[in-house]
């Protein structure tokens, strides 16, 4: 088809924060031509990265982006009246890290081009849109502009949830970081070793409705006089800028909303903050979602089943993220009639977040996985707390692993284990890994019909 643009691109990206640089990263590994366009963040915040974060980094070869980590911290968890100790994760300070994951997309060859992305339109059969007076044309188009990317797609939305945050100035110190639960919601502090603190108190939407700007600051300051702890932490700090309003609840939109269009990370799904992994999540969607668009531009007779995947994945771990929140709401016991408790103890329904394995039902069914880098028809092991199926545990596809320990008659000896998996591509750890897995769910003997 002709275009009427100089640059005619296989994808652009909207949004340079960590999902649209490693979606663009990936992309360009595929072999397609990208252009990643994004404006700096509009303000900075201190976020913790665990080590799921850290190896999804490592696996796009993001140098840059590791690099400016920050220190490792224990996140200390106050919930309930109960002090206790919860992941380790890595202080991450975002204007920072987003220019470094910038670098590295450049590093990895992918164009780039700074500026404001508005509209962008099909016509003529592809993606337009003007950056910096810079035609731009494109076949496929994805938005990761994050919870700025326009809101007509949303599908679900849990109770909104208001961010109030602000830096604080104190003395050099160590670094820490913490969640705290107060009658009004629960704040979020971290502290480097320079002694600057990020405070963020997370108010229900609907109660407190955002002040004016001239009010911020004592709104700010009185929501930190409600939580005991918040207060002391800053105590000998003074403010070092205005606070700040983020919309923050979890909610998830419409991810691919035509054949040649797709959202990614929170414009697809934005996580409450409460979870403490939303960059993780929108690296790890990314990285699904560079497959699936691989798949539907080289090859359209699975364009569909890629689509149908990419959709199924965000609406999943929409619904699991939804109820583990909800179960960590529970855990908070003192505050039952206050809105921000009774609000999200029981939304969005009662369904267990991980349903439990229930042993020996299960079958083989043909469903889509990710494999190099394309969506594909793959024989799964599909059964209740894995309903969608699943192909591999470690590396070791699971229909072949039953088939041949059905040609064994059962699960062979160790040392036979250990031979066979020395003369094929299956680590033993994995396989050990993978039988254990089915015998967990009484599966050793499942075949297909
Ligand atoms: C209050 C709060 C606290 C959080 N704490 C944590 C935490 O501790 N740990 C954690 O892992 N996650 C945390 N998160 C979640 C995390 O910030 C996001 O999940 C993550 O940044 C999503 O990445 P993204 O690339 O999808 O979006 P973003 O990081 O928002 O990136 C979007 C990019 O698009 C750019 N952009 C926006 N509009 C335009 C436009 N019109 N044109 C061009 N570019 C544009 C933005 O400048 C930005 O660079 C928190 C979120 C909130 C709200």
């Amino acid at each position: 088809m002709k275009s009427p643009c100089p640059t005619p691109y296989d994808v652009f990206i909207s949004g340079s924060g960590p999902a649209g640089s490693l979606l663009a990263i990936h992309l360009q590994r595929f072999g397609l031509k990208v252009l990643l366009c994004g404006t700096a963040r509009r303000f900075d915040s201190l976020e913790g990265m665990t080590e799921r974060g850290v190896l999804a980094l490592r696996a796009s070869d993001c140098k840059n982006a590791l690099a400016s980590l920050g220190p490792l911290v224990l996140r200390q968890a106050r919930w309930s009246g109960e002090q206790f100790g919860g992941n380790q994760e890595y202080l991450v300070q975002r204007s920072e890290f987003d220019k470094a994951l910038w670098q590295d997309a450049g590093e990895a060859d992918v164009d780039r081009l700074p500026g404001r992305v508005d509209r962008v339109i099909w016509q003529e059969g592809c993606w337009q849109t003007t950056v910096d007076k810079q035609p731009i044309c494109a076949r496929y188009w994805v938005d990761a502009r994050g919870r700025q990317a326009p809101a007509n797609a949303m599908l679900q939305q849990a109770p909104g949830i208001l961010g109030v945050g602000a830096w604080w100035q104190g003395a050099a110190t160590t670094p820490a970081a913490g969640i705290t639960s107060f009658a009004d919601g629960w704040c979020w502090y971290a502290r480097l070793p320079d002694g600057r603190t990020q405070m963020q108190m997370f108010v229900d939407a609907t109660t407190h409705r955002p002040p004016s700007r001239a009010q911020l600051r004592s709104y700010y300051l009185q929501l930190i006089s409600q939580c005991d702890e918040a207060a002391a932490i800053v105590q000998d700090s003074h403010l070092l800028i205005e606070p700040y309003v983020r919309g923050s609840g979890l909610n998830y939109s419409e991810p691919m909303p035509g054949p040649f269009h797709a959202r990614a990370g929170d414009a697809a799904l934005a996580l409450d903050p409460l979870a403490g992994h939303g960059m993780f999540e929108a690296m790890a969607l990314s990285m699904t979602l560079a497959s699936c668009i691989r798949t539907q531009l080289d090859r359209p007779e699975n364009a569909q089943l890629a689509m149908n995947f990419y959709r199924d994945r965000v609406h999943d771990e929409f619904w699991r993220l939804a109820r583990t929140g909800r179960d960590f709401y529970q855990l908070e016991t003192h505050w039952p009639e206050h809105s921000f408790w009774s609000r999200r103890q029981h939304w969005p329904d009662a369904e267990p977040s991980h349903p439990a394995p229930e042993p020996g039902i299960g079958q083989i069914e043909i469903r889509p996985v990710s494999i190099n880098g394309y969506i594909e028809n793959r024989q799964v092991v599909s059964c209740p707390d894995t309903p969608r199926g699943t192909w591999v545990v470690g590396e070791v596809p699971l229909v072949e692993l039953l088939e041949y320990i059905r040609q064994k008659g059962g699960v062979p000896a160790r040392q036979d284990l250990e031979a066979f998996c020395a003369g094929s591509d299956w680590p033993m750890q994995s396989v050990g890994a993978a039988i254990t897995w089915l015998a967990q769910r009484h599966l050793l003997d499942l075949r297909s019909d």
